[in-house]
Order: structure tokens, then sequence, then C-alpha cells
């Protein structure tokens, strides 16, 4: 008989995430720390914020590069990450300003005008656009390195997703692309974001960065490419699939 999987723990204090020696999440029943607010359950997982110290033989690494370690675990430390933020930051209710309290595993009411809300995802898209053999990559000021990812925006409010790639596109690099495609998403837990990518071809337009957000950028070829993402993200992702297309 196969018994049953350990529950495992997803304790997170100061954006850091409890990994046993093992650089895995320990379970749940090996490890002793104290719940600090809500408890969220999902999958095979217990996730909570802790003020506890880390019990012995295991170690807080940042949700982020927890994920060099976890490998496809790494979801589960981003839906928790995710879920206890939103706790947090739905303490109240944003209509009649009373107290939010836990209705289920996802949601919360509001305790003066009954209110029900669930987590509310930010949709964000990502795109590769390829000229020829080159792909451009660009660097933002708001990025955490040296390195160069993706052309990247949030949907706006009556917009498509395709729609806002060719915005997104035009206004940050004043770029028109064809042959737009959706490729794969990803959950991106800081703190809320679907990551939607897509792949373009260039059609015309000089690259230039007005608006700000872009500081350099330029059209690579795969044997002169600058340093790129590093880690679970979604522009690793795709440019890593466009480098295996060599
Ligand atoms: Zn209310």
């Amino acid at each position: 008989m196969i018994g049953k999987e350990k529950q495992r723990l997803v304790a997170i204090r100061e954006g850091k995430v409890l990994l046993n020696s093992a650089g895995m999440l320990p379970a749940a029943d090996d490890v002793r720390v104290s719940a600090a607010g809500e408890v969220f359950r999902y999958g095979n997982c217990k996730a909570h914020y802790t003020n506890d110290a880390s019990p012995s033989g295991c170690l807080w690494v940042g949700v982020r590069d927890s994920a060099a370690y976890l490998g496809a675990d790494w979801i589960a430390v981003a839906k928790g990450a995710e879920l206890l933020n939103w706790a947090v930051s739905t303490r109240f209710c944003s209509v009649c300003g009373q107290p939010m309290e836990r209705a289920s595993e996802i949601s919360m009411r509001c305790c003066g005008c009954g209110r029900e809300v669930w987590p509310q995802l930010s949709p964000c898209i990502m795109v590769l656009i390829t000229r020829g053999n080159e792909a451009l990559l660009v660097h933002a000021a708001t990025f955490r390195g040296p390195f160069f990812g993706l052309v990247a925006g949030f949907v706006e409010t009556g917009e498509t997703l395709e729609e806002c790639v060719v915005r997104e596109v035009k206004e940050e690099t004043g770029l028109q692309i064809k042959n737009l495609r959706y490729c794969k998403s990803q959950s991106w837990p800081f703190p809320a974001q679907l990551m939607i990518g897509f792949r373009a071809e260039y059609a015309g337009g000089e690259l230039r960065f007005a608006d700000g957000e872009l500081t350099a950028g330029g059209f690579f070829s795969r044997d002169n490419l600058p340093q790129i993402p590093s880690g679970p993200s979604l522009a690793r992702q795709l440019i890593e699939d466009w480098l295996a297309e060599d």
C-alpha cells in the first residue's frame, strides 16, 4: 500500500521561504514553526507566514531564488506567497471599510456588507520579437540586475491580449510587429501577475526607447547574447525556446 504523501510546509518570513537541508520544502510534520496570520491549504501544501527563527537544519531562501532549489515544486511556493500577500492586503472591505474574514480556502467576506472577494490577478503580456536570426532583448530600469529580457507590460481595461502586445511594443520600442502568436503562460507571484508569453516577428519601424521604461536593447543573434534573465521566469523560458530552435 502506498502511504499518503506527506503534507509540505510553505512557511514564509520576510520574503523568504523555509527549505530543509536537502533544499526542499520540509514536511509539515518534520519542522515546528508557528503560523502568523492566515493559513492556506492547497494540493498537499500548507502555507502561512511565520515570525519564528529557522528550525535546526533548515534555512531561509528568497522566494524567487528558491526556484533554483525546488524546480517544478516552486509553483507551490509561488502560490502560497501570492495567497498570503493577498490575505494581508485584503484585511478590510474596500466598499464599506469593515474587517474581512475568511469565507473559504480562496475567498474573504466582509463582516459588514457581506461582499465576498477572491484573489485578483494582474495579466501581463511578454513578447519575444524576432528579426531574421536575431531576437529583440531589452533592459528596463526596473530589472533586478544587468540582464536583458523581453518587452512586457500590463493589460489595460477593455483591451485584448493581442492589442496589448501591439500597444506595448509600439510604446516601448517604436516597432511594428506581425505574425503574433501565443506561446505559454506563467503564474508570477510578485505580487499577483499572470504572465502571458507571445512570439512575434519584426514588421517595421526604428528601435527607440522613448517612454523611459526601457533603457537599452537591440536585436541579438544566438552567438552574441547579452546576459539573459535567470531562474524560472517566463522571459528565460521564451528566450531558451528560441535558442533551441537554432
Ligand atoms: Zn463591506
